[in-house]
């Protein structure tokens, strides 16, 4: 079983792109699970067709310890297995510990156990590393693969860059690799250069450009993935072909972290210079 985090910028793209390329690994007759780490809880959303109804955290709010599997973990599109760690009451506690509650809980009922014979299973994972709670995934062999969600943005490349000093820290005690940067294109000038230049010297490779597409927000108005809800669309080729790249991923690398000016540079040479 390869266990994979996603990471990213709040609102780069992480929950689309998981649940397009998880429903294109699906398609091939991959068994994968999904884990949301967002407090936002909608990790799952297109998956299901529509916002999980029970979160990790609120399902032990109200049931109390005394929960089956099958409370906090429903059956979506082709068979994935959807969990969502939810979160604390807003203003209250902090997000990061429900994680490690929530993945704490997963594996005390057993949910990767041998005979689910899970080929994957994916957590997507809130914004940076900001605290502890959401690094979890990458501690403690949660995750073994990690692959950053990124834009041409100076926001996002700068949200790379601190999670790869995430997976730095952790990466030699613990394993962990960089397996690469998805480009989740917002049509910024030279983009795609960017971005594998930006790779490179993260020590990584840029996977895959996934083009912005009218269609993904059509798709998620209806609840769906794009490969649920237009199978024959280019864009859902474009996640069907991430799934690929993925299946067959064998980079995997301890990330080195750019400085400040280096990352200001890379912007320089190939966006506001362009
Ligand atoms: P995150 O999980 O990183 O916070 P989301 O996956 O929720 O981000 O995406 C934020 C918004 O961006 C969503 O409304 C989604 O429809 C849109 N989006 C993501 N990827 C694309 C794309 N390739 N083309 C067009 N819209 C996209
Ligand atoms: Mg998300």
């Amino acid at each position: 079983m390869r266990k994979i985090a996603m990471y990213g910028k709040g609102g780069i793209g992480k929950s689309t792109t998981c649940q397009n390329l998880v429903a294109g690994l699906a398609e091939k007759g991959e068994k994968i699970m999904v884990v949301g780490c967002d407090p936002k809880a909608d990790s799952t959303r297109l998956l299901l067709g529509g916002l999980s109804q029970c979160t990790v955290l609120d399902t032990l709010r109200t049931e109390g310890e005394d929960i089956e599997l099958e409370d906090i973990c429903k059956v979506g599109f082709k068979g994935i297995l959807c969990t969502e760690s939810g979160g604390p009451e807003p203003g209250v506690g902090c997000a990061g510990r429900g994680i490690i509650t929530a993945i704490n809980l997963l594996e005390q009922l057993d949910a990767y156990s041998e005979d689910k014979n899970l080929d994957f299973v994916f957590y997507d994972v809130l914004g940076d590393v900001v605290c502890g709670g959401f690094a979890m995934p990458m501690r403690e062999g949660k995750a073994q693969e990690i692959y950053i969600v990124v834009s041409g943005e100076m926001m996002a490349m700068y949200a790379a860059n601190n999670i790869c000093k995430g997976i730095l820290k952790f990466a030699e005690a613990g394993g962990i690799r960089l397996a690469g940067l998805i480009c989740n294109s917002r049509n910024v000038e030279n983009e795609r250069e960017m971005i594998e230049a930006l790779a490179e010297k993260l020590g990584t490779h840029m996977i895959h450009f996934i083009p912005r597409d009218k269609m993904v927000q059509q798709a998620e108005i209806n609840r769906k993935t794009v490969i649920e809800f237009n199978p024959g669309h280019p864009q859902a080729d474009e996640y069907r072909t991430l799934a690929k790249k993925m299946e067959e991923n064998d980079k995997f690398a301890i990330p080195k972290p750019l400085e400040m000016d280096e990352l200001e540079k890379l912007l320089i040479d190939y966006g506001i210079a362009a």
